[in-house]
Order: C-alpha cells, then structure tokens, then sequence
C-alpha cells in the first residue's frame, strides 16, 4: 500500500488484492469491481498457487474461497498462517455456505472475515476497503511499536549512561567528603566510621588490640606564618611521605586536623609495640624537610590511647588520645604520652573550668590585682603589674595558675587578655586623672604568646586606646620568650607598631625559653624580667652567677633588668649589688585589688 492512513478518505484506500477461487466467473467478477475501486488485483484458481503467489509478492489482503478441490480455503489459510513470509496478510473468505459452523470455522483458522456469495458489490468494496485500512492501520502501529522500542532502547542506554556518570560522581563526592584535599589521607569523618567499624571487631574477640594514636606537627604553623601557605602545604605532604614510611599496610593513617594525623592499629598486641612505632616516627624528624631548599625542622608530639573494655564507643578512645596528646604537648616539643585515667580527671577538669571561665568573663567574675615593682636605685614604685584573679562564687578566689594553662590551651585567652588588657587601661586612666603621674611609670599587662600573632591584635588594642584614653606612655606589654619567638610576619610588624605607640615590651620569664639576647634587641624590647625560678629558687638563694650574666648582657645591649619573685631582704640586697635595675616580689609588695589605701603611699611618692 502507498499511502497514508487517513480517516476521512478511507474509501480511498487501494492495495494489493490476491482472489482466490475455483469459478473463473466469480474471479472476473470480483476482480472487475475491485479494479474498478483502483485496487491491484492478482487472481488464482486453487490453494497451491495462492500459496505460491503469496509466497512471492505478498498481497495486504486475500479473498479465499472456502469450497475448491483439492485444498479447501481452510486449509490454505491454515498454510498461511504458519508461514511467518504469509502469516500476518488478512484473509476474508468467500462461500455460499452460510452457516454458522462455517463462519465459526473460517475465524478459528484465522480468517478475519466472511462475505457471502452471490457477492454484492457494495459489501465486498465495503469490506475489502474496512480491511485495507485496519491492515494499514496496524502495519502503522507495528512501526510505530518498533520505533518506540527503539526509543525506549536508546533511552535505556542513555539512561544507563547517566546513572553510571552520576554514580562516578557521587563516589567522587563521597571520596572528597571523606578525605583531605591536600593529602587525599582519610579526613575525620572517615577516622570515626572506621574508627567505629575497628572498635566493634575487636570488642567482640577479646585476643585483639587496638591503639589509637594522635600526631600533632609542631611549628606548622611558624612555616604558614614565615614562608607562606605553600610552603606549609608542601610539608604537610612531605611529612605524610615520610610517616607513611613507618606505618605498614595494616595500619589507617588519617589526616585528623591541619597539623595533626590519627594512626589506627589494628590487632597491635601490647601498647610496646605502639611506643615503639611511636619512637620510630619520632626519629624520623632528625632529618629536615626540605621546602624551596630550605631545611625546616619539624618534632612531633604523640598521644597513645590502648582500647580497653572499659571504653563503651569510639569516641572515648578518640577523646582520650587526644588528651594524652596535650599532655605531650604541655610536656614540650616532640614528646610521646601514653593516656592513663588520671588524665581523664584533669580532662573533666578542663572541659569545667574552659566553660565556667566563658561564664565569669561574661559576669564580670575576673578582675585584677596589682603587683608594685620598684626601682633598685629610687627604691620608688616604678611600675605596677596586672594580674588577672577569678571571683569563683563557690571556691572563693581562683588563681591565674588554674585557669591560664586551659585557657592558653583552648585559645580562650586571647579573650580573656583583651578583657583584661581593657580594665586594666580603665585603671590606668583612672590613675592618670587622679594623679600626676610621672611618664617613667609604667603599668605592665601580660599578653599570652597567642595574641600576639592574632591578625586583629593591633585593632584591638587601638579600639580599646581610643576608648579608654590611656596615655601610651605609662603601658608595658609583658610577652613570654615564646611570644617574641614566633619570627613571623605578623609578630615582628606587631612588635613595631607597639614602638610606634610608645608602648614598651617587657620579656617575661626570661630565661625560660631559648630566644637570644642579641634576637631580642633587634627586636628593641626594653625590659627583661628574669624568671622567680632564678631569683628565688625552690630552696633558697638565688642563682647569682647566671643572673649576674643576664643582667651584664642585657645592659650592654641596653635593656633594663627587673627581677620578679624577691621573696627576702638578702635576695634584695644581692639583685642591687648584681646592678637589677627593678624588683618585683612578695618581700616587697603582694599583688592587690585597686582600692586606693592599698598604693596610698607609693601613689603619693610619684606625685
Ligand atoms: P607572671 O607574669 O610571671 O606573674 C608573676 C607571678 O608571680 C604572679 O602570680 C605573682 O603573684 C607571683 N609572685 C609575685 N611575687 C612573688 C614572689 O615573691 N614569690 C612567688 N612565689 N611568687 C610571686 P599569679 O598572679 O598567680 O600569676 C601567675 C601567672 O599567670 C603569671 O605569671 C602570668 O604568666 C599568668 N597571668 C596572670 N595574669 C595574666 C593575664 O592577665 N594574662 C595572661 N596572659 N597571663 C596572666
Ligand atoms: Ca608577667
Ligand atoms: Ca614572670
């Protein structure tokens, strides 16, 4: 057929017509009036040549006859339809028979219709017509099936395509969400799923162990701050390199935090074992890194915590290493810590005293108290340090000794030395509006190492001047050896600026640390206050001979000596014979609150 389907002009529609029957008058007929409707009309006489006929050129539609020798149109039609070249053209029979048995029989062969003879010329056209157009219509929808299918195909594979792009993508998120970007280690979240999966397996077989270890690299930071982020990145992966070279196969090496990694072992059999891998990584940094052929040195500092069965999750050996870990880290660089349950107190301790103190900054539970120094040649007060004092409600007064180590440790006292730096230039204030403050006094406030390379110090600090008025002149800034160490950028610009404001840096505990005289002048600081531990040792006097040293060399680079903790008239006595320009000690003054009673005399001396 070679045209298209269309309801409205169905009559029109002309196909390939193959009569078949045994009276040559009956197939002149018919074929007279079918090619007069425009059809093509082939005709045969009996079943073996339509058979054939069809089998050639199949024809959209075949009259049959159902009575004729030999091969009867039912048993044609049974041929055609088990001949899948013949089996979908439709036949309409044609008989005399006008029974309903026939009729019956004529369908179940697979006849789709019946026209009675004598033949009327309408119906048959009728017919023939209705027939082509459903054999149209369905060799239509048949394209049409197939065409889907083939699109349903596509799409399936399209489909197959994206799902597996998407589920490439969503492993790659999942491996970004679980791993370090600059290392590609294990992150923390996956740490804790292994962690967790790990504890259960060996809570379950009572022969095997499980060590968790906490490695923080020192100085990280330093590298960050002096030869910027890139150098610091290139160390972390090249000490990653160099840890991974300890570490078998077995063991999970994660990369916890910036500077700090968390190593699993599995089925270690004692803590020994884990020491001694411990030991083992620690020597690795007897070499130096190399960044931009610069050698940088790195000590690692390690927490061990053992799963026993006391722990009841994870997550407890996750926070008991990391307490050991601090442990190591208050014990100083590149040392190993093995946590015990002891710490578990102080850890509890910590958490306590991290949250009241928030608590008391916030109601105004600290204050300050003042210690006098005086001048070993005026025997006059000369300075006044600010002491920081916590007005527990339940455990009455707290001493700085309780709290700054934790704070210091959970970074809190970066807060809490701009509170106290904040009363203290209000007193200051106060003094100079009240008295006639001499420009020699000063007024020492203690500034942790920390705040010193906040980006935001020197904001502070300028905010909390214009606020309180203070005369520059009349503060000093106590820093730690530690503090001035740090040889960063931010550090040193910070030291300058103080210069510029005309406040002077006082380095506190001198002696202590490692830092040199000849570093600390460069840095122009004023003042050293040598450490109590040499002034007045554990068991008596002091330690003259160093003393004597700092004090002569500290002179000759121009800087003043203040001697802290004089607890007796003879170490009095000793320091002035030494040359210490300024004492500061129990023997001469306890720290005190502000009332003025308590600096009525020395108050009155300066003016
Ligand atoms: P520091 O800066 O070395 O302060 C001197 C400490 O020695 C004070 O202890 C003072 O009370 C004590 N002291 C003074 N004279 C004598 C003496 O003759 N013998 C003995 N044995 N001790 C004496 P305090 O007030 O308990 O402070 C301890 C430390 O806490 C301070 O040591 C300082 O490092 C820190 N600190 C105190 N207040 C602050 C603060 O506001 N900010 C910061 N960052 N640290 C502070
Ligand atoms: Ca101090
Ligand atoms: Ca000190």
């Amino acid at each position: 057929m070679n045209f298209q389907l269309d309801q409205s002009s169905i009559e029109s529609i002309t196909g390939d017509i193959l009569i078949v029957d045994d009276i040559p008058e009956n197939l002149e007929y018919l074929s007279k009036i079918l090619s007069q409707q425009g059809h093509k009309v082939r005709s045969v006489l009996n079943g073996q040549a339509a058979l054939k006929v069809a089998r050639v050129a199949q024809p959209n539609l075949i009259l049959l006859d159902i009575k004729m020798p030999e091969m009867d149109g039912y048993q044609v039609c049974q041929y055609l339809k088990a001949d899948p070249l013949t089996q979908d053209i439709p036949v309409i029979f044609l008989s005399a028979l006008d029974q309903a048995e026939d009729k019956v029989n004529a369908f179940s062969v697979g006849g789709i219709d019946y026209i009675p003879k004598p033949f009327q010329a309408e119906e048959l056209i009728a017919r023939v017509t209705n027939h082509l157009g459903l054999r149209l219509a369905q060799t239509q929808v048949q394209a049409l099936n197939a065409e889907l299918e083939q699109r349903v195909m596509q799409r399936t594979a399209q489909l197959e395509k994206e799902i597996g792009d998407r589920l490439k993508v969503q492993e790659q998120l999942l491996h970004v969400a679980t791993h370090n970007q600059l290392t590609d280690l294990p992150n923390r979240t996956f740490l804790m799923q292994r962690l967790r999966q790990i504890f259960n397996q060996t809570q379950a077989e009572p022969q095997s162990h499980l060590v968790l270890m906490m490695i923080d690299c020192e100085h990280l930071q330093l590298v960050n701050n002096s030869l910027g982020h890139s150098a610091g990145d290139q160390l972390i992966v090249a000490i990653v390199r160099r840890l991974q070279t300890c570490l078998g196969e077995e063991t999970l090496l994660a990369h916890f935090g910036n500077d700090t990694f968390a190593v699993v072992l599995k089925n270690c059999p004692d803590i020994s074992v884990a020491l001694t891998l411990a030991m083992a990584i620690q020597s690795e940094t007897r070499f130096p890194f190399y960044i931009d052929e610069q050698p940088i040195y790195v000590t690692f500092c390690i927490g061990l915590v053992q799963d026993s069965k006391i722990y009841e999750h994870a997550k407890y050996l996750l926070r008991d290493a990391t307490t050991a870990l601090s442990q190591a880290k208050v014990k100083g660089y590149g040392k190993i810590q093995v946590f015990d349950s002891t710490m578990h107190h102080r850890a509890l301790n910590f958490f306590k005293v991290q949250n009241e103190l928030k608590v008391a900054i916030a109601n105004g539970d600290l204050s300050l108290v003042y210690q006098p120094i005086y001048s070993l040649e005026t025997n006059a007060i000369k300075a006044m340090e600010a002491l920081v004092r916590w007005q527990h409600n339940q455990r009455g007064t707290i001493l700085p000794d309780e709290f700054i180590a934790i704070a210091e440790e959970t970074g809190f006292i970066v807060t809490l030395d701009r509170y106290v730096l904040r009363q203290a230039c209000l007193q200051l204030k106060q003094w100079q509006d009240q008295h006639r403050i001499d420009p020699a006094f000063r007024l020492h406030v203690n500034l942790s190492a920390q705040q010193l390379s906040q980006v935001d110090f020197l904001k502070h600090l300028d905010k909390i001047l214009r606020e309180t008025q203070v005369d520059c002149r009349n503060l000093t800034l106590e820093i730690t050896e530690e503090g001035v160490m740090q040889k960063d950028e931010v550090v040193l610009s910070v030291l300058e600026q103080l210069k510029q404001r005309q406040i002077t840096v006082s380095i506190d505990d001198f002696g202590t640390g490692y830092s040199s005289l000849s570093y600390l002048q460069r840095l122009r600081v004023e003042n050293l206050k040598i450490d109590r531990s040499f002034i007045s040792p554990d068991k008596g006097s002091q330690n003259p001979d160093i003393v004597s040293a700092i004090i002569n060399l500290a002179h000759s680079l121009g800087m003043t000596v203040t001697a802290e903790g004089v607890e007796t008239e003879t170490g009095l006595t000793q320091l002035k014979t030494l040359g210490c320009d300024f004492a500061q000690g129990y023997f001469l003054g306890y720290p005190m609150a502000s009332q003025p009673d308590n600096f009525l005399s020395p108050l009155q001396g300066w003016e």
